[in-house]
């Protein structure tokens, strides 16, 4: 990512929020970016970083050529520090020895950057120290503190900070970039909804993983639907060894959701908007042959699959009872 312009595609607001403070020269000391994985967050915190360092800024732009740039783009920029969890949090003792190198040695420029990783791990004293540095009267200071969820840090710290909330990438953008990879559309309709994590998706496809996952859900629906007394044989034989262990039994349990919700597409007229797109013809069959109150029974039975996968029950079990309360209907 090297201008605001590439972020502004996918997180629109916080680019140009940010753009705009550039600009003006009014970055707050402290930005906290949360969001999940894939949402740019890593890159958008190092162009701000080099836009705060760059002294031949083009607009809100850094220059990208100045040794600011190159240097903090390969992470060797001596003002622009790292910090991350030593073991399970971020300890005070970490940011007094950066409080200690500062006094060491001269510094290059007036201005630091703090990067922070994993700030929800930062220790109430660790985080007061840090603030408490940005806050110092001499030179310049910019920290970014990154994590999943806001709510998870210290009021204290976030009253301090200006939070900027980086959105999921949508299914149609995640579509996108993966048939522009050269990924088939079908398989990529469904990758995007299982993660809106650029490298996960793309790692669905590895030795067919996708397309194989998806055929063998689509078996066993359509057993549950016309041949009950196939699908346990379906179940234990076919689904059960390709989804071994819980996490694998979450994904047979998401895809098995998208087709219940491909089947309220299509009971509702909205054809357009399913997931399995090559399987319009099974799906409009069972829109037909379900009841709307079978169809919501289904979900929740699903749902509530979901809802125990990581409590104490064994995934086979999990699955048995499952399918038979989707017979039941
Ligand atoms: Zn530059």
């Amino acid at each position: 990512m090297n201008h605001w312009q590439d972020l502004e595609k996918t997180q629109r607001t916080i680019a140009r929020v940010l753009q705009n403070s550039v600009m003006r020269e009014r970055l707050a000391h402290a930005y906290v970016f949360e969001g999940g994985r894939g949402t740019g967050r890593q890159e958008a915190a190092l162009l701000l970083s080099q836009a705060f360092l760059c002294s031949h800024r083009d607009g809100a732009d850094p220059c990208r050529a100045c040794s600011d740039c190159r240097r903090a783009a390969s992470g060797n920029h001596p003002d622009v520090h790292r910090i991350e969890p030593d073991g399970a949090s971020i300890k005070v003792d970490q940011i007094r020895a950066l409080k200690k190198e500062f006094s060491m040695r001269g510094m290059e420029t007036q201005k630091k950057v703090y990067l922070v990783r994993e700030a929800d791990k930062m220790s109430a004293s660790a985080a007061n120290s840090l603030l408490k540095f940005l806050e110092e009267p001499e030179g310049e200071a910019l920290a970014v503190l990154m994590t999943v969820n806001a709510h998870q840090m210290l009021p204290t710290i976030l009253s301090r900070t200006q939070v900027m909330s980086f959105q999921p990438l949508s299914p149609e953008r995640v579509i996108r970039h993966l048939k522009a990879e050269g990924y088939p559309e079908k398989e990529a309709a469904t990758a995007a909804r299982l993660t809106s994590d650029l490298e996960e998706a793309a790692a669905l496809f590895e030795e067919e993983w996708i397309s194989q996952a998806r055929a063998k859900v689509i078996q066993l629906m359509n057993d549950v639907m016309h041949r009950p007394s196939d699908a346990y044989i379906t179940l234990h034989e076919t689904v059960m060894p390709f989804f071994p262990g819980r996490e694998q039994v979450e994904r047979a349990l998401d895809l098995i959701m998208l087709w219940y919700r491909d089947v309220l597409r299509m009971q509702v007229g909205q054809s357009e908007a399913i997931v399995y797109i090559d399987q319009e013809d099974r799906l409009a069959e069972q829109a037909f042959q379900l009841s709307q109150g079978r169809l919501g029974r289904n979900l929740q039975a699903v749902m509530d699959a979901k809802r125990r996968v990581h409590a104490n029950v064994a995934p086979q079990l999990l699955m048995e009872q499952l399918l038979l309360r989707l017979q039941e209907g």
